[in-house]
């Protein structure tokens, strides 16, 4: 008889995204004439810089020809793309701890942050923010460190960290111990940072707890203000306790390219139920080994071309595309008189709703006074309450259209 891996009953069914499309429908089929403009979902609208295409074609060339052909890559990525990497988004922001053999390359920031839990034992105890990217929780929840949800809205046995306006949306150290740390800066969804003096405080805590900090900066490159860390790894002490997910997704628009990468310094441990600690890095060579085989060649060149001289400003050049339409949106929101976080270091605006209403009425409403699509903060967690999520991945001139509706929001 097969058994089923009970963990997978107890996630709750995918329900922010499918409700959000299930209002939409009902919206626009009893407004057929109406043009709705959507600012839900994460997902870039800019098409590949020119530079990375033409590397991407010559990948494609190379794979052509006898003589340039290439088979199965290093599970762990090809050398010439880690170099790059621990040149460029290490070394020169002032990270020296950072060597390329400790990069390892995959197909997303999603799966590896999910992944990342198999080579560590189910008694961790995990802490997430709440509001939170909900990949952290429900990898949590399959790979059995968790027990069912409760009336809140938590899974027992993960600690939830609230993230507001009171904390400025970074969590106090918990009070409860804690194994595994998910930490998210520049944050979905809330589109706030966390300075070195906040980052240093996890770190310590992390050190002092034999914890293990997971970082997720896929949204590094968004980061406009001088002196906010874009790696975990500018902290002191961070490369003994702390593993950084990057991606290329947003920063260079390969969400359907798929392109990113892990970093685990060498002087990283885990330790066993004696008491003796393990380096972590060589679990996950074996892991990624046994189970990945490496992102393909064509797609890791035209990785490798974000870090040329040409590709680093086409880069740019996007990415200040969809700050602009933060600023835009920010701009716009106050205008109409809410509060509005996030948006300056992030592509993510996060709204405060006004009179407490709730963040499910406030879809509503938006979707009716303005044929404008968010997400609820509610989805992200119950911390999400009262708030609103707006992506500044869309069109400028969407952009500016929804954001004249926006201001004359009552
Ligand atoms: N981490 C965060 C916080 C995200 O918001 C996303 C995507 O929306 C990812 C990771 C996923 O990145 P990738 O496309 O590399 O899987």
């Amino acid at each position: 008889m097969a058994l089923i891996n009970e963990n997978y009953l107890k996630l709750q069914a995918g329900y922010l995204f499918p409700e959000i499309g299930r209002r939409v429908k009902e919206f626009t089929d009893a407004n057929p004439d109406t043009k709705v403009i959507k600012m839900g979902i994460g997902d870039v609208t800019q098409p590949l810089a020119p530079s990375i295409v033409k590397a991407f074609h010559e990948g494609v060339e190379e794979m052509a020809s006898a003589e340039s052909f290439k088979g199965y890559g290093p599970e762990q990525g090809y050398s010439f793309l880690r170099e790059a990497i621990a040149e460029n988004d290490y070394k020169a922001n002032g990270v020296n701890s950072i060597k390329a053999d400790d990069i390892f390359i995959s197909d997303g920031s999603k799966c590896d942050t999910g992944n990342i839990q198999e080579i560590f034992g189910n008694d961790n105890v995990i802490a997430v923010t709440d509001p939170v990217y909900p990949v952290y929780v429900d990898t949590t929840v399959m790979s059995g460190k968790t027990g069912n949800i409760n009336d809140v809205g938590h899974y027992n046995g993960i600690v939830y960290m609230p993230c507001n306006e009171k904390n400025n949306f970074v969590p106090a150290l918990p009070h409860d111990k804690v194994d595994l740390i998910f930490l998210c800066y520049p944050n979905n969804p809330t589109g706030t940072v966390a300075t070195k003096e906040e980052l240093k405080k996890w770190v310590d805590y992390a050190l002092d707890n034999k914890c293990i900090i997971l970082y997720d900066a896929a949204y590094q490159a968004f980061i406009t203000e001088n002196g906010i860390p874009r790696s975990i790894y500018e902290i002191e002490g961070a490369e003994k306790c702390a593993i950084e997910f990057r991606s290329f997704s947003k920063t260079a628009g390969f969400t359907g390219t798929r392109c990113a990468f892990t970093v685990i310094p060498e002087t990283v441990v885990a330790y066993d139920n004696k008491g003796k600690a393990h380096k972590v890095k060589p679990l996950w060579n074996r892991r990624q080994s046994t189970k990945f085989n490496g992102v393909s060649y064509p797609v890791q060149k035209a990785a490798a071309a974000t870090y040329t001289t040409e590709g680093k400003k086409e880069v740019a050049d996007t990415i200040s595309y969809y700050l602009e339409n933060a600023s835009i949106m920010r701009e716009s929101l106050e205008d109409a008189g809410y509060k509005v976080y996030g948006g300056v270091n992030a592509p993510y605006v996060w709204v405060k709703t006004k009179n407490n209403m709730s963040s499910w009425d406030f879809f509503d409403k938006v979707l009716k006074e303005t044929n404008v699509v968010g997400t609820p903060g509610s989805g992200f967690g119950p911390s999400g309450e009262g708030y609103f999520r707006f992506s500044a991945f869309a069109d400028r001139d969407h952009v500016i259209e929804a954001m004249t509706r926006v201001k004359n929001l009552s």
